[in-house]
């Protein structure tokens, strides 16, 4: 069967044991995936850099995050039967399928990878000792606390309140004060000083590497870091999502794309508060109710379409001469009156 082929060709193609890392690096947050068990024992093959701060506001609205974490809940099952022969190709096939559905570039997502490393070892940790039948399910499960977690965390230690200004740091301590934030794996390692740059020889320091073990030790670890550098999560006054704004509190809006155009809130909300700021100018009134009075003289045939076009035209430039203070209110309603 093709399909079996596919299995056994997409397991083989990875390496035997793959790796998450992460740490942070002054006010970036660095994930990685690395082998650790091949001839290029160690060398990331995939990389992503943050501000410190975005990766928390990307898990809060992923829009794979239902998929995948429904389809790690729905696991134990298929994980029973393969327990019962794991070396039967075909009781791997709905966990197959799961792990197809659950695909995503999202470094939070990557420890749905373990699915690999079960596959490739039989169902069995280096130890010897057999996965757990609901192991796949308690990834998810951790996901959903996680999720949880974020959203709790975020409004209350995070976002600008500016009311009694408060830290982060002792915003948590008064609403969380039984949480310890324990996360696991960490190891000493070196890590790249600076991106990688062609003609230049790389720069190693040392850096705290997480390997996180369940989805939530990547949120306690980043909380950890977050509440350190007191990061700052603002709510766009737009879209009404958070972003991150550390260092940059006068800033109201987010760079997330809002249309198929790719304009984002920030390009577009300062045009649209002023249309709405514009409607409430008193050169706005005084042009709207000219611009009835002459639409209905249109109406009632007394004015011609042509004339009605010219003066409208005209008057929208008045009004936004007025609008900018080119010409004084009077001004602009004595040409509304007598047209000079
Ligand atoms: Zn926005």
């Amino acid at each position: 069967m093709s399909l079996h082929n596919d299995i056994i060709e997409f397991f083989g193609r990875y390496p035997d044991k793959l790796s998450m890392g992460l740490y942070t690096q002054e006010h970036d947050e660095i994930f990685f995936v690395a082998c650790l068990s091949d001839k290029e024992k160690g060398t990331p093959f995939e990389v992503g850099v943050f501000e410190l701060g975005q990766s928390m506001i990307d898990f809060l609205y992923d829009p794979d995050y239902e998929r995948i974490v429904g389809a790690l809940l729905e696991s134990d099952s298929h994980v029973k039967q393969i327990l019962e022969a794991p070396n039967d190709v075909a009781r791997w096939v709905p966990l197959y399928l799961l792990l197809q559905a659950a695909q995503s570039q999202f470094f939070y997502f990557y420890l749905v990878q373990e699915i690999v490393t079960a596959y490739k070892s039989k169902m069995c940790r280096p130890d010897g000792t057999p996965y757990p039948i609901d192991y796949f399910c308690e990834i998810g499960r951790s996901y959903q606390r996680l999720r949880e977690r974020v959203k709790d965390i975020v409004g209350v230690c995070f976002e600008e309140t500016s009311k009694n200004g408060a830290s982060a740091t002792e915003r948590y301590i008064e609403n969380f004060p039984l949480d310890t934030l324990l996360y696991r794996d960490v190891s000493g390692e070196p890590v790249p000083a600076r991106p990688y740059k062609e003609g230049e020889p790389m720069s190693y320091k040392m850096a705290e590497v997480l390997h996180p073990r369940m989805p939530e030790d990547i949120g306690n670890f980043l909380f950890f870091q977050y509440l350190k550098e007191n990061i700052l999560f603002k709510r766009c006054e737009n879209c009404q999502k958070y972003f991150v704004a550390t260092g940059r509190s006068n800033v109201k809006y987010c760079d997330r794309m809002v249309d198929e155009t790719g304009k984002t809130c920030r390009q577009i909300a300062p045009a649209m508060t002023f249309r709405e700021k514009r409607k409430d100018s008193p050169a706005e009134k005084v042009f709207n109710r000219a611009y009835k009075t002459l639409h209905s003289r249109m109406s009632a045939g007394k004015l011609s379409k042509e004339l009605f076009k010219e003066w409208s035209k005209e008057a929208r430039q008045k009004r936004d001469e007025c609008a900018a203070g080119k010409i004084t209110l009077e001004d602009f309603e004595r040409w509304l009156v007598d047209g000079d």
